[in-house]
């Protein structure tokens, strides 16, 4: 557990924004979930952002865990007009957290292997596009024992992404 005074105020302010919005991004996996395959999308993204990450799982865990797993956190990124414009991103955009996991045969042994996957999207839109994937196993002193809540932001690249919880 992080106890650095950052953090714990970190702490603090985002739970009350993660209660309120990360039933929202549950609704929003539930309607993609339920809307039919020719009027959506997942793509991985283009950038390089969590390449390596990504090849650590197998295309099927990563969708398994779009498909069954649970959102844990909900963010939405605004850029101004100029940022937009000069990024070509959309001056708004959704960004899910979700969190999965499955049984893993590992030496023999039976183990639980999580993952975590970042979408974004424009609100409304069934177009998504999955911008990193990582095992949180790998910074495990960042998250509760089951992976399911942040508990250290300080050292967090997504550390930027605290107070954009909205
Ligand atoms: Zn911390």
């Amino acid at each position: 557990m992080c106890l650095t005074a950052a953090c714990q105020i970190q702490a603090a302010i985002l739970e009350a924004a993660l209660k309120k919005w990360t039933p929202v991004g549950q609704a929003e996996l539930a309607s993609w979930r339920e809307t039919p395959a020719g009027d959506k999308s997942i793509i991985l993204g283009k950038h390089g952002v969590g390449r390596k990450q990504i090849r650590q799982y197998a295309s099927f865990e990563i969708i398994s865990a779009i498909l069954k797993g649970r959102v844990i956190e909900r963010r939405l990124v605004k850029r101004s007009s100029a940022e937009a414009a000069q990024t070509k991103l959309p001056p708004v955009e959704v960004k899910l957290l979700v969190a999965h996991s499955f049984p893993q045969t590992r030496d023999g042994k039976q183990v639980t292997r999580h993952i975590h996957v970042a979408v974004v999207f424009v609100p409304g839109s069934r177009h998504w596009t999955i911008t990193t994937v990582y095992d949180p196993e790998d910074d495990a002193d960042r998250w509760s024992e089951n992976y399911t809540r942040r508990i250290c932001w300080c050292h967090s690249k997504q550390n930027s992404g605290g107070k954009e919880v909205k």
